[in-house]
């Protein structure tokens, strides 16, 4: 079949298809969801327990839950209850806000020695969603005392943690590795982009010792404007890093000071030598025009396919929730910003993250597609 080149008849991009481009279905949607007056999130709320009561599933439905927990932070205690009483965990998200008793119930599982490997993944995702006192010590005591489950499973109860947005370190001192706001980054003009505080995919000249592509500065922070007093960073950071050979890394490092100086920390694997970007690639991520949004959005507004590049909140991790150890004090890092690649660089895909441990001004910058 021919492929015919069409443009957008929303925004004008180039597809190959015709009507409106993915992302602009997206922003739609999301649009159209965060206008929902609450009795209509109310009867959606009821169409999602329906659902899993007359199956026990959460399919057709899903991608609704989704977008309203993302975009309007529901409470989902009524899904919760439904989901548990047809033993159903994924996703975990439906459990947030999931009444007492079947947290109770849960934590009485996940405690037992003869409970089934994969459910008890299910469940510690579940119960980290929902966070918690009680969760965080029976998270600890499962750690330290691990079940006969726990041979099955590839972490420990920690990393699951980080999937409700905390955790703990080996001394078993709690740990928050989201941060408490979040703020989209959104479409600006270059004079609106001269005043953002972030700033995505800045130049430096410097090249990349492993491949020969030049070393970006992924994203810029200045943390003195009054939208990222939650960071607390008291000046401004720069996450550097190499966008090419990132994407076959698991995982980069840099080290920064709050006056804007940063190095890149190169790992002695270095098998990349070819550069897929080059100039062409680097100036158009260079020339993108996002900068970040006036208001605070919920947390998890961002934590969704098309949902752009965003500061702070939950991330989408495509590939499972991937919080860093940092390579200084060991400690579980903090997660700080995504960047979605293909809404500054066509053909990239993916998503890039960016966490950062502040005791020892370090930040990490990974990769993650399907
Ligand atoms: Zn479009
Ligand atoms: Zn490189
Ligand atoms: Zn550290």
């Amino acid at each position: 079949m021919e492929r015919i080149l069409r443009k957008c008849k929303q925004c004008g991009r180039d597809i190959y298809f015709e009507g409106i481009c993915v992302s602009c279905r997206a922003e739609n949607e999301r649009n159209r969801i965060l206008a929902l007056p609450q009795e209509e999130i109310d009867s959606a709320v009821g169409r999602i327990c329906d659902e899993i009561e007359n199956t026990g599933e959460l399919d057709k439905e899903r991608d609704l839950f989704g977008k309203l927990l993302n975009y309007r932070d529901i409470n989902t205690s009524k899904i919760a209850r439904a989901a548990f009483q047809k033993d159903l965990f994924y996703p975990c998200e439906m459990y947030k806000d999931a009444p007492e008793d079947v947290v109770k119930a849960m934590l009485e599982t996940v405690k037992r020695d003869d409970t089934d490997s994969f459910l008890a993944s299910r469940l510690l995702s579940c119960l980290a969603v929902y966070g918690g006192e009680e969760v965080f010590q029976t998270f600890l005591e499962l750690e330290a005392h691990p079940r006969k489950w726990r041979e099955k499973l590839y972490v420990n109860p920690s990393s699951y943690a980080a999937i409700g947005g905390w955790s703990y370190d080996s001394g078993g001192k709690f740990l928050k590795t989201n941060f408490d706001r979040c703020y989209p980054m959104v479409k600006g003009t270059p004079e609106e982009k001269k005043r953002s505080p972030v700033k995505i995919g800045a130049r430096t000249g410097e090249k990349c010792p492993r491949c020969g592509c030049e070393i970006v500065n992924l994203m810029e922070f200045d943390g003195r404007d009054p939208r990222l007093d939650f960071l607390g960073i008291g000046g401004v950071i720069k996450a550097k890093c190499c966008p090419n050979c990132m994407e076959y890394m698991n995982g980069d490092f840099c080290r920064y000071t709050v006056d804007g100086e940063s190095e890149a920390v190169f790992g002695r694997d270095s098998f990349m030598t070819e550069d897929y970007i080059g100039e062409e690639g680097i100036e158009e991520l260079a020339c993108n025009s996002y900068i970040l949004g006036e208001n605070p959005v919920p947390l998890r507004y961002a934590a969704d396919w098309e949902g752009g590049s965003s500061v702070g909140g939950f991330a989408f991790w495509i590939q499972d929730c991937a919080i860093k150890n940092c390579p200084d004090c060991g400690k579980p890092m903090k997660y700080l910003a995504q960047i979605q690649w293909d809404t500054v660089m066509d053909g990239m895909e993916g998503n890039a993250y960016i966490e950062i441990c502040k005791d020892c001004q370090v930040m990490a910058v990974l990769h993650q597609q399907t």
